[in-house]
């Protein structure tokens, strides 16, 4: 079951619960600010989540991790590239945008890994989609054909190439090879749009 909460702080984001419907057990992914609001949200629907994954470094996909982490304790993971963006303030953007933000002690994943669960049958594949940042991953719930995109694609467009280790040409490829292949009827799960299906965005990249 996936779960969309929007939250606000510089920019709004998107932030999804995937979570396994026999267990209540989860996943929180890209707490990007409100950290508060989510955590009061946990518990009022009474999710276990057992880890923040991150799809990229930006701060607004991780800016409300450590309210989440000081509630919960939890893990935050992210692709092995992204270490770089959560130490450091000019790659995160944070320093343009308000003030300097970093995580530490993050885990890494690499592509193609499995992200399970203690509990619960739900687990997500880390596909590498390098083009908007060169750590972002799509996270792809074969079982309920949901994939949590980040900034890689949105509904009638593609992420932002231009900011530091972004590239277009590996952007189209990355949509190309590794998110329009994914089945025509997946959901796909977006930071910054409504959601969309891979079928509906095909057409614009072929
Ligand atoms: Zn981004």
């Amino acid at each position: 079951m996936t779960f969309c909460a929007p939250v606000k702080g510089v920019f709004a984001v998107n932030c999804y619960f995937a979570i396994d419907a026999e267990t209540n057990h989860g996943f929180l992914i890209d707490p990007g600010a409100e950290g508060e609001k989510l955590v009061r949200l946990i518990f009022e629907r009474g999710w276990v989540i057992e880890k923040i994954l991150l799809t990229h470094g930006h701060f607004d996909h991780f800016g409300g991790v450590e309210a989440v982490r000081d509630a919960l304790d939890i893990p935050v993971l992210i692709h092995e590239e992204g270490g770089a963006y959560l130490e450091r303030p000019e790659l995160n953007l944070s320093r343009f945008c308000g003030g300097d933000l970093t995580v530490e002690g993050a885990q890494y994943f690499r592509d193609d890994d499995l992200l399970t669960l203690r509990e619960g049958d739900l687990q997500l594949k880390a596909i590498h989609t390098p083009g908007h940042t060169n750590d972002s991953c799509v996270l792809y719930d074969e079982a309920e054909k949901t994939a949590y995109v980040g900034d890689t694609i949105f509904k009638g467009g593609m992420g932002n190439p231009d900011y530091p280790t972004g590239n277009e040409r590996l952007l189209l490829k990355s949509i190309r090879e590794r998110v329009l292949t994914l089945p025509d009827d997946t959901l796909l799960c977006s930071g910054h749009s409504d959601v969309t299906r891979v079928r509906a965005e095909k057409p614009r990249y072929l």
